[in-house]
């Protein structure tokens, strides 16, 4: 058996000695080899590693030790999007810089899984986008406020979208007030004081999961009364300009936005 495979090994080895004299094709394959070694050496030194995606990702070894693996083959992916864009628009990134002037504020959670630009395939430059632990707006809260009065005010948005959404960890956590301590408390704590006014209609419902789905449809309302009574959108809906303020649901299972 082993014989055979070796029988055969020498005959293709025979084979393409005959084809490669025959046709004077040694000089051209050997040139090849040489330019594909010669540009094999011009590329800085670098090493792979395999990740969690099961694909080979080429670090930068100038990269600060301190970044890890997950972070490193988003660098990677970057540099591929940033390519991939300028094979396709070779202004592209010339335009992006110049100014933006997006039409929608997205409100939304931290959540992982609820990234706007993703979940709606728009592009960079669309989305002014406010995320917090439950897209909560507070008019205590500075950072909240003035990203809101930014998007109004200045960039003239024409739509504030505050987008909650199903198995909330914020929304849970504001159930389970007690085990809460530190900033976390402190921010969580107007969702538990709606989750207090509500008791009686969110307990009615069977499973958490309905009981928090719930009470993020009233957290995302509370949100954009909230918002509503901002002076600033007050003066700017006053103003004639067009400004809509409207809740929606993200909903994990399905993956769609369900409006309130
Ligand atoms: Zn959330």
């Amino acid at each position: 058996m082993f014989a055979t495979f070796l029988e055969m090994l020498y005959q293709l080895y025979s084979y393409f000695s005959t084809l490669l004299s025959k046709y004077y094709l040694g000089i051209p394959l050997y040139l090849f080899i040489v330019f594909v070694l010669f540009r094999k050496a011009q590329q800085p030194i670098s090493f792979y590693y395999y990740n969690s995606h099961k694909s080979s990702t080429k670090m930068d070894p100038s990269l600060s030790p301190d970044i890890g693996s997950n972070f490193s083959r988003m660098l990677q992916a970057n540099k591929l999007f940033a390519e991939n864009r300028l094979r396709t628009s070779p202004d592209y990134f010339k335009k992006l810089s110049a100014s933006q002037s997006p039409k929608v504020l997205w409100i939304g959670c931290s959540d992982s899984r609820a990234s706007p630009e993703i979940l709606t395939n728009s592009d960079l430059g669309e989305i002014f986008s406010l995320r917090n632990v439950a897209n909560s707006v507070n008019d205590s809260d500075h950072n909240s406020k003035s990203i809101i009065q930014y998007a109004v005010n200045n960039l003239l948005v024409e739509e504030i979208c505050v987008v909650g959404h199903t198995n909330c960890g914020g929304v849970l956590a504001s159930m389970r007030f007690d085990d809460l301590t530190g900033d976390i408390r402190d921010w969580i704590h107007p969702i538990h004081k709606l989750y207090l006014e509500n008791k009686d209609y969110i307990e009615s419902f069977e499973s958490i999961e309905d009981k928090s789905t719930e009470l993020s449809k009233l957290n995302v309302k509370r949100v954009v009364a909230t918002i509503n009574d901002f002076d600033f959108v007050k003066s700017a809906k006053e103003s004639g300009r067009t400004l809509f303020v409207n809740g929606f649901i993200f909903e994990l299972e399905t993956g769609l936005l369900n409006t309130l």
